[in-house]
């Protein structure tokens, strides 16, 4: 089961002519089946910070590895197989607008499907499976524009764990949802990490946080100043 390793990791972006770095001379280990809240004030280097995990983009500096692999420097036509050990839901909402639920996460699903062939039936089985997971059965034939932006956030969920991934890379999951949703979603995520699965969730909603008790990494200017085991928000040591 795969290992995230971050070896003096750096990251720059060029912004109005001059070179900035998101993140800095990152070392970090994330073993399978931790749960790490990411956390940090906005533009600390959260959201670059899981982009180098699953390999969107590459380090400028150092080398992120799974395991024996070197995300940065996979060729292309091996990128497929790195891309089904990770389930991701990035910050911004990413349905397919002119598709409906059960679309999106056929789309999603095909990607299992090129390396381990399967029947139209097991597909449209797994994605009944995981609807009801998000506890969004029913909804196969409804289009976003259709469903609240809480629904929306479990159909991507679900949709990041149609491959089964041994890890699920999480921006700001929470934001905008009520309670209820947020609570919803971090039982869901608990229970699949006590099964094995590997969470790792940039977040600001520090009192859940506080009450699940996880692994707490804080970033600061690009920077881990803090990671504790069972940590609370803003803890460094
Ligand atoms: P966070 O997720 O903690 O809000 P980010 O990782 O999105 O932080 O951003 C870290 C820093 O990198 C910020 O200063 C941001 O402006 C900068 N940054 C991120 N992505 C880009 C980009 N594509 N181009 C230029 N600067 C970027």
């Amino acid at each position: 089961m795969p290992t995230i390793l971050f070896q003096d990791v750096s990251k720059f972006y060029r912004a109005e002519g001059r070179t900035e770095s998101a993140v800095r001379e990152i070392n970090l280990t994330i073993e399978q089946g931790d749960f790490v809240f990411l956390t940090g004030s906005s533009g600390a280097g959260k959201s670059t910070l899981l982009r180098l995990m699953s390999g969107n983009i590459k380090p400028d500096r150092g080398h992120v590895f799974l395991d024996h692999i070197d995300v940065g420097r996979v060729p292309r036509w091996r990128r497929h197989r790195v891309a089904l050990k990770f389930g991701q839901v990035w910050q911004e909402p990413s349905l397919v607008r002119k598709q409906t639920v059960e679309e999106n996460l056929e789309l999603a699903a095909m990607i299992g499907v090129a390396i381990r062939p399967e029947s139209r039936r097991m597909v449209k089985a797994r994605i009944h499976k995981v609807l009801g997971l998000v506890g969004m059965w029913g909804y196969e034939k409804r289009y976003p524009v259709e469903l609240s932006s809480g629904e929306c956030r479990r159909i991507e969920l679900a949709r990041a764990m149609i491959n089964s991934p041994p890890i699920l890379l999480l921006d700001e999951i929470t934001a905008n949802l009520d309670d209820d949703n947020i609570w919803d979603i971090l039982h869901l995520l608990d229970v699949i990490n006590r099964k094995g699965t590997t969470v790792v969730m940039a977040t600001h909603a520090s009192e859940y946080v506080n009450i699940m008790r996880r692994r707490v990494i804080t970033i600061v200017d690009g920077r881990i100043f803090g990671d504790v085991k069972r940590g609370r928000y803003g803890e460094v040591v």
